[in-house]
């Protein structure tokens, strides 16, 4: 069994969804669904609204996005019987949101409002499915997919109760399900996070023990570098686990960061697939590799440096322990670390607690702190036996102020932390030097 994930691009229109339903019938497989394009986005903007406690903002945004949806259902279904049975089934969704436009509105109710996306989406396509005589079955997320009180999925619970759901209908063609929406600890609705329906389809995956798990999008795979930033990428054929997801934590939006840790758990291969062109290869990730070359660049956005310089750093011990526990203590993750004999620089993305934390290291040295920077980071085969990978890297950025380097902390990648407003320059001319000889 496989798992087969579309994203929203791949189920953004009528037409989309019937090339989608082509793809899927045959196999017994399970199908993941984003919502269509633009809805979580909207539904978003619709609970801005809503906190504003302007319902009539709302209101308007509601049903301009419901006139949208039964424009779909006109272009999508052929007999007015199917037609019928999706614009019952929108309308219940849409009257669900408007109930919401009177009373208080939480991050509880948030949350309920940027469900309905994945199980419109769902809802439309296992009709559609069935109007073509194919015998699909709707496995609700709501029924299996949960997270644990520290936010994690919880895999023995999605294990066993996706198990019991697809077992009881062995007769079904083929399995829809939701993307990215789930249930908390406490049995509230909730989600795997923006993006989060490749972390859907990689649960799923690794709860099946799915022969692979595809993750269909509108580009030919992994580029070996951001193409809405830089010209000339290309699609890279083959990634080993670890540098596809260091590319995807560091930001190539095309995966969800945290996406490939069942998969590479299970050992179960990914492969990143064009729903607008089907035949080509996309990129297949695995625990193999391939050795002696750089695979690929990502940057990610809204990265904070801070530096900690202090004599007292030298030869003394505990000083980054003391560091390190203060960021610990306001829950901050730290990206990337370098140190010298007397300092120590490390950015972090989340910003929440900044002030304190600033406030606190003060206490051990002279605190410097630097905003809008970007972390680039380059992929590949970087064993530090490989000599000269490094020196590429570091020459293709000779005209760019570099702030920090990072190397050997993995045998993946280097990172590199510069200005916001070099990001663009600089993925250019790594993408100019390392992959295309200029
Ligand atoms: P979906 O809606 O299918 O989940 P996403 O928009 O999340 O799709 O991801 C696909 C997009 O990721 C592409 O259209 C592309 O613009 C962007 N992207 C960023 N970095 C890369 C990369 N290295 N390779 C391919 N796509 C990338
Ligand atoms: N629909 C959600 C989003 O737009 C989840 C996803 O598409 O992966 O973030
Ligand atoms: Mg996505």
């Amino acid at each position: 069994m496989k798992v087969l994930k579309f994203g929203g691009t791949s189920v953004g229109s009528a037409e989309r969804m019937k090339d989608v339903a082509k793809l899927i019938s045959g196999e017994r497989n399970i199908i993941v669904l984003s919502a269509m394009s633009g809805t979580t986005n909207s539904l978003v903007e619709i609970s801005e609204y809503l906190y504003k406690k302007n319902p009539d903002g709302a209101n308007e945004i509601i049903n301009r996005l419901a006139q949208k949806y039964y424009g779909h259902i006109d272009e999508f279904y052929s007999t007015d019987e199917y037609k019928q049975k999706a614009k019952e089934l929108i309308k219940s969704h849409f009257d669900y949101i408007r109930t919401f436009t009177k009373d208080l509105f939480t991050l509880f109710e948030e949350k309920v409002v940027l469900a309905q996306g994945e199980l419109m989406s769902t809802g439309m396509m296992n009709l559609y499915l069935n109007e073509q005589g194919i015998k699909s079955v709707l496995i609700p997320a709501l029924e299996y997919m949960r997270t644990d009180k520290n936010a994690e999925p919880d895999p023995v619970y999605i294990k066993e109760r996706l198990h019991k759901l697809l077992s009881s209908h062995e007769d079904a063609d083929l399995f829809i399900t939701q993307g990215y929406i789930c249930r908390n600890a406490y049995g509230e609705i909730d989600n795997l996070q923006r993006g989060g329906s490749d972390y859907s389809a990689s649960l799923i995956g690794a709860a099946v023990n799915a022969e692979e798990i595809q993750i269909w999008t509108d580009i030919d795979g992994m580029h070996n570098n951001d193409p809405r930033f830089v010209n000339g990428t290309s699609p890279v054929r083959h990634l080993h686990f670890e540098e596809a997801a260091e590319l995807a934590y560091f930001g190539a939006k095309i995966l969800h960061p945290t996406c490939i840790l069942p998969a590479k758990l299970n050992n179960i291969p990914v492969r990143l697939l064009n729903t607008m062109q089907p035949d080509a290869p996309g990129t297949l990730i695995s625990n193999t590799t391939e050795k002696g070359r750089i695979k690929a660049v990502a940057a990610k956005d809204n990265i904070t440096s801070i530096k900690i310089k202090s004599g007292r750093m030298l030869l003394a011990t505990g000083f980054l322990r003391k560091v390190f526990e203060i960021f610990e203590n306001y829950q901050t993750p730290i990206d990337m670390i370098t140190t010298s004999e007397v300092g120590v620089s490390v950015t972090i993305d989340n910003r929440k607690h900044l002030e304190e934390i600033v406030d606190d290291l003060k206490k051990y040295g002279t605190v410097t702190v630097d905003e809008e920077m970007v972390i680039v980071c380059v992929v590949g085969d970087l064993e530090w036996d490989n000599v000269g990978f490094e020196a590429c890297i570091v020459y293709a950025l000779k005209d760019i102020p570099v702030r920090m380097i990072s190397y050997g902390g993995s045998n993946y990648n280097v990172s590199l932390l510069i200005k916001s407003a070099d990001k663009k320059r600089a993925l250019q001319a790594l993408s100019d030097h390392l992959f295309n000889n200029k």
